[in-house]
């Protein structure tokens, strides 16, 4: 079984990466698990560098109703992988 990554959504996907990124940098966009600035300098593989992903059951009960991204760390984003956030967006 082939990973949907590597599917026929792929370039796109990239494509919005590429532009939450750029969004990040000109409106200080925080970081989706932290709540931390995010330094979109920094080089590849740095734990604090921008990385993008989908914040999966955001809202409605665990439905992942739209692709948005949200801007992470590379280190909260593996953190994420770890557990399972449910209402990060809905605490604030
Ligand atoms: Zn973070």
């Amino acid at each position: 079984m082939t990973s949907l990554r590597d599917g026929k959504g792929h370039r796109a996907y990239r494509r919005k990466q590429a532009a939450l990124k750029r969004r990040t940098a000109s409106e200080n966009l925080p970081c989706y698990w932290c709540g931390s600035p995010i330094d979109t300098t920094l080089p590849i593989n740095d734990p604090m560098e921008f990385t993008a992903d989908h914040p999966e059951a955001v809202g409605n009960g665990g439905h992942l109703v739209r692709q948005e991204l949200a801007p992470m760390h590379r280190r909260c984003n593996a953190l994420k992988s770890d557990s399972a956030p449910v209402e990060i967006w809905g605490a604030s």
